[in-house]
């Protein structure tokens, strides 16, 4: 490793010298030769061929459409050398439960049209023809079941209430909603006898929503409703057009020709393996989310094609002699996103076991048209790891590298794809944030840290626009090279690694201790002192978890408490909160037959162990920095058996803002009643 600086003298408009502009940063963690051989192997080029022929499926869970992708992503990852490829076949059948998920079904759509039609039935012309799904086939909602209906459209409004409904009559017509189609039929369908639904619900709905008129949006229906209902989507170009046409009084007829069922199927995850030289029972995870609809360019074709990129590469420097096997080995898993992931855990508890860490990517080719910010995120405060940082550390260079690049002052690693832009990666390298499979990696079940990377927001996500031309190679090179530098790192970690780790953690904590401080200028000081006492045992358990790596040598040990205890003078020592009572003394323990969290897909496992009875408040709350699916997630996995109510309350206020102790409890005691976890002692 060189570092070279150079005196760089600038103008007063900061524009550098010509001939000084070539300044280095620093390769961290890895040793310069790895990062020089991964700058020559990887390729944003190839990773989006491969893309492309992802995009081209419609990637439902567990039908013909994601099998034929993951028979393409196992084709490939064998092609590239990797071993232990498998095309992994669990039941999709709707009562297998793997923890906390129940199976849904398989759902194999076939054909899907939408007619408008004379009041006979006959065809206008020229014919009108408002979707298909050889076409689009985002136009059929999820879980859409076979039809061939002719009825009249009317429009209810939202249709998710009985005021919507009040002087029309919709039996054995179509209705037309601006809201999600699973939320509209129980009214539509079950009170009012409808018999179809045309929708043009914003679902990821953020600042760009509703500004593309033409954009047709993914549907969802029910999985488990015995009912057969279906749903076509719709734009808001053609749902305004019926709007004001019915508004006027128009009748508008509709042909709705639907070809799709749910049926017993299998979940098909693939999983490959690049081999550990000799730690084979630890593994470093890549991971992604091979379904969704067509094209799911960024969302997410772009994360399975660039572990798919990383998987290329390593294995190909690996046997060209150009790195050393990794000492771990590294596990590449191509799941449905959440489903297949549970399914693969609780089918494969050897496979499981081995996992120490995973990367995994969800949305990460977005180019500038998608108006995606790219972020590397780090964990949630229930599970403090290093491994965070590790991530961090190297999209910071990432970030680095490509803005010296960009601004013409060197910047030896850019990663620039030939077919792709130049400009700089501004990844955003932020707390954790929840929406994919690391979820359930990092959840108290299992606690495996994770390292997620993903683009938010992204004005075409869950549409037909989410196209490969709106994908930056460079953008996945990017992404391949920070998920295999922490790849490497993390399958090659030993002790001697440490002291150089520690320091790259060090400079870290002290940004989020400047953060903190902030935060806590806002605060009462009860919750002050919370938020204190909550950052010091967040940083302590960082680099605690470093041994579960490796043994942490005993000069690190001092350093890292030295810090601390410069750390604590600056922090000031927080005051012990005042002995718990009442229900804040509870201490609850997790039931360890029940594992997963409370929101997985399509199932709610709160609600249906209490038969929908108790809807917990906490899970509306609105804090500061998360909503209630944030504070849901981590107030069970703070559930240890030591931590009482008022710990878990002030370790979630500590991460979200301030909430009431009373919710806490409500929705602990919702979660004993389910049978998620009970009193200890
Ligand atoms: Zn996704």
């Amino acid at each position: 490793m060189r570092i070279r600086l150079l005196a760089t003298a600038l103008f007063s408009c900061a524009v550098p010298l010509a001939a000084a502009a070539q300044r280095v940063s620093t390769v961290p963690l890895i040793p310069e030769p790895t990062v020089a051989a991964l700058a020559g192997e990887l390729s944003g080029a190839s990773a989006k061929r491969n893309l492309e022929f992802i995009t081209r499926q419609h990637r439902m869970r567990a039908s013909r459409g994601f099998r034929s992708a993951a028979d393409f992503v196992a084709a490939q990852a064998k092609s590239y050398g990797l071993e232990e490829v498998v095309v992994h076949e669990f039941p999709a059948d709707g009562h297998t439960m793997y923890g906390t998920q129940r199976a849904r079904l398989g759902w194999d759509p076939e054909f899907a049209e939408l007619w408008e039609v004379r009041a006979d039935g006959s065809r206008i012309a020229p014919v009108v023809r408002v979707a298909s799904f050889e076409d689009e086939p985002v136009i059929l909602a999820e879980d859409s079941d076979s039809a061939d209906v002719t009825a009249e459209l009317v429009d209810v409004g939202a249709g998710t209430s009985d005021k919507d409904y009040a002087g029309k009559n919709v039996r054995g017509k179509i209705v037309l909603t601006s809201e999600a189609p699973g939320d509209v039929v129980p009214l539509a369908y079950d009170k009012y006898g409808a018999k179809g639904v045309v929708s043009a619900a914003q679902n990821q709905p953020n600042a760009w929503s509703r500004e593309d008129v033409n954009a047709i949006r993914w549907g969802h229906l029910d999985s488990f409703e015995a009912r057969h209902a279906f749903a076509f989507m719709v734009s808001l170009k053609q749902y305004r057009g019926y709007v004001q046409r019915l508004a006027a009084g128009e009748h508008v007829m509709l042909h709705a020709i639907v070809k799709a069922s749910r049926h017993a199927a299998t979940y098909n995850p693939v999983t490959a393996l690049i081999p550990g030289s000799d730690r084979k029972n630890e593994e470093i995870v890549l991971s992604c989310h091979l379904d969704h609809q067509r094209p799911g360019a960024n969302d997410n074709a772009s994360g399975c094609a660039t572990i798919l990129e990383v998987a290329r590469t390593i294995s190909k420097l690996v046997a060209d002699g150009k790195i050393g096997r990794p000492s771990r080995g590294i596990r590449f898993v191509w799941p449905c996103e959440v489903e297949c992931t549970l399914a693969l855990f609780h089918s494969e508890p050897g496979m499981l076991a081995r996992f120490k860490a995973v990367i995994h990517m969800d949305m990460v080719g977005g180019g500038p048209v998608t108006k995606s910010i790219f972020h590397v995120g780090r964990g949630p405060l229930s599970l403090p790891s290093f491994v965070s940082d590790v991530g961090q550390r190297f999209g910071a260079f990432m970030n680095t590298e490509s803005q010296m690049y960009a601004q013409g002052t060197g910047g030896k690693y850019p990663m620039i794809s030939g077919e792709g832009g130049k400009e700089p990666q501004l990844g955003d390298l932020d707390e954790f944030t929840m929406g994919s499979d690391h979820e359930l990696y990092q959840e108290a079940s299992w606690r495996i840290p994770a390292i997620y990377m993903n683009d938010w927001p992204d004005r075409y996500i869950h549409t037909n626009f989410d196209l490969p031309a709106n994908i930056d190679p460079t953008k996945l090179q990017r992404a391949a090279f920070i998920g295999a530098a922490s790849a490497l790192y993390l399958a090659n970690f030993k002790s001697t690694d440490t002291p150089a780790l520690w320091s790259v953690m060090e400079s870290a904590s002290l940004r989020r201790l400047a953060q903190m401080l902030d935060r806590r200028s806002t605060l009462s000081a009860a919750d002050g002192a919370a938020l204190t006492r909550t950052f010091l045992a967040e940083e302590r358990g960082a680099f605690e978890s470093i041994a579960s790596f490796a043994a942490i040598p005993d000069s690190t040990k001092q350093s890292a408490n030295a810090y601390f205890a410069r750390l604590e003078t600056i922090t000031g020592t927080p005051a012990a909160p005042p002995p718990a009572s009442g229900d804040g003394a509870l201490v609850f323990a997790r039931n360890t037959a029940v594992s997963g969290p409370m929101v997985v897909f399509g199932y709610d496992y709160l609600a249906d162990h209490t038969r929908g009875k108790i809807v917990p408040k906490l899970l509306d709350f609105e804090g500061l920095r998360g909503g209630g699916g944030e504070y849901g997630y981590e107030v069970l996995n703070f559930v240890d058996g030591k931590r009482n109510v008022r710990d878990i309350r002030d370790a979630v206020s500590a991460e979200y803002g301030p909430v009431d102790i009373a919710l806490v409890t409500e929705y602990l005691r919702a979660l004993e009643s389910a049978g998620v976890i009970k009193a200890a002692k």
